[in-house]
């Protein structure tokens, strides 16, 4: 399976709810990784770097708000949405009250539908690209629904692997990608990949962006990777 499926971390103790909302979140396309409890949750989070996460607040041990404080404590985690399941309303008062960092909250008993659009909600922030959204940079743009590519509204021919490595970095211009963040995101993590083949397929990517001309856009950053911008 391709790196750029969104990941979602479900954090909840009862396995009956987590079995529903695993098999749901995977009909729409995701993958999940799922853990039982706080402590292992927190520990998944820096394996699977998901791109959002499900929290139940009631938890054994560590519960679902130390977690969220937590995740939102760290540097590296403060940026994955998290939606917060709760079973009363009061306690989503309660949550919001405490300032835990939550994105979102959701009351149970939830309906799955609506639960699945908050996670399209979230992830809509982060990764566009993966849910197809449309993206533009300067006088590209990406439609990840039909997969088309155009530059100066001329359409651009692009392999597979051309177009997740294109919407990775239009998802956030400027950022720099290391070699290794884009074989994680573009090829996926269970792969071996070498480095180099990133280094080869941008040398495609940024032909194909070039090829009815303009300037390359995509900038190599000596010791670190690459950008868009
Ligand atoms: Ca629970």
């Amino acid at each position: 399976m391709a790196g750029d499926q969104p990941t979602v971390l479900l954090v909840e103790d009862e396995p009956a709810q987590r079995e529903v909302l695993a098999y749901n979140l995977e009909a729409e396309g995701f993958r999940v990784a799922k853990a039982e409890n706080g402590e292992e949750g927190l520990l998944l989070v820096d394996e699977e770097a998901p791109d959002v996460i499900v929290l139940d607040w009631m938890l054994p041990s560590v519960s679902g708000i130390e977690v969220c404080r937590r995740l939102k404590m760290r540097s590296e985690t403060r940026s994955i949405p998290v939606i917060m399941l709760s079973a009363r309303s009061e306690e989503v008062d309660r949550v919001r009250g405490l300032e835990t960092g939550a994105d979102d909250y959701v009351v149970k008993p939830y309906s799955v539908v609506e639960l699945m659009a908050r996670v399209r909600t979230q992830l809509r922030r982060t990764r566009p690209a993966a849910i197809g959204e449309r993206l533009e940079f300067e006088d590209i743009v990406l439609d990840a629904e039909t997969h088309r590519v155009t530059r100066s509204d001329k359409a651009l021919k692009l392999g597979p692997t051309e177009f997740r490595l294109l919407s990775t970095l239009m998802e956030k211009p400027g950022r720099v990608w290391s070699r290794d963040q884009l074989l994680d995101r573009v090829w996926g993590r269970d792969i071996y990949v070498d480095t180099r083949t990133v280094d080869v397929h941008v040398g495609r990517l940024r032909k194909a962006l070039c090829q009815h001309g303009g300037a390359d856009p995509v900038r190599t950053v000596r010791g670190a990777g690459y950008a868009l911008g």
